[in-house]
């Protein structure tokens, strides 16, 4: 192992204790997908020495990979145990959907700029998760054909829950989205119910890019 994969395998470490066990992420198998996921592939290779702060970096086209508590914390809120299919709304880097691989067993993602998919993508099959399907799309539609899904997770602020995504959940299935304006939002899991009952949970206060499109803000 070189040096430089060492630092990184040893930011990742440090990340998951500060960061993640730090602030409460429990869930075993996220903490175990945290370590795997090389995060310092996903993001410009400018920012390579950066992959493990705490906060957020930018991926071009204004975008942004999210700060890793907040994948982590979307990832523990999804409940998966590993027999999933998960939709995944803003490709972006590629990185939540990696994670997202290792938890549950089918993962799709829906990504609306072109540029960012095809990166994603090939990142994502470099590395080993080519199991990822990504459609480039506006994402507020979901994704009709592939639904019913176990879980959802949108990775944009939306102004409002669209009314596709719990059409798209299965029963007993987790919607994971950030609602609100366009500069903070607060998380919010949606729990499908059996007699087309749902249930709402506030989780914590977030701050994502906006979510375009026809059913989420104009671009
Ligand atoms: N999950 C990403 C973070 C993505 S940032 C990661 O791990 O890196 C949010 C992403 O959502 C951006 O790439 C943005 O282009 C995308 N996005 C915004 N609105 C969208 C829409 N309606 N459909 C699909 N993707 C959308």
């Amino acid at each position: 192992m070189s040096k430089r994969m060492s630092d990184f395998s040893i930011a990742r470490r440090r990340m998951v204790d500060r960061q993640l066990r730090g602030r409460g992420i429990t869930d075993p198998r996220v903490i175990e997908a945290m370590l795997k996921v090389p995060r310092h592939k996903f993001v410009e290779e400018a920012f390579a020495s950066q992959a493990y702060s705490d906060y957020p970096l930018p991926i071009g086209e204004r975008q942004t990979i999210s700060q890793p508590f907040i994948v982590a914390a979307m990832s523990e809120a999804l409940q998966l145990q590993g027999n999933e299919k998960v939709l995944e709304v803003g490709t972006g880097s590629g990185y939540q959907a990696a994670v997202l691989a290792l938890l549950a067993d089918q993962v799709f993602s829906l990504e609306r700029i072109s540029s960012l998919a095809r990166r994603a993508r090939l990142v994502l099959n470099q590395n080993g998760f080519s199991k990822v399907n990504i459609r480039v799309t506006d994402g507020t539609y979901g994704w009709d054909d592939e639904a019913p899904f176990d879980g959802i997770v949108v990775t944009a602020g939306a102004p409002e829950i669209p009314e596709t995504y719990l059409q798209q959940l299965a029963i007993g299935g987790r919607l994971v989205i950030p609602v609100g304006d366009r500069n903070s939002q607060i998380l919010k899991r949606v729990t499908r119910l059996p007699a087309g009952d749902y249930r709402t949970e506030s989780l914590l206060d977030c701050r994502f890019v906006p979510l375009v499109g026809d059913k989420g803000w104009e671009g």
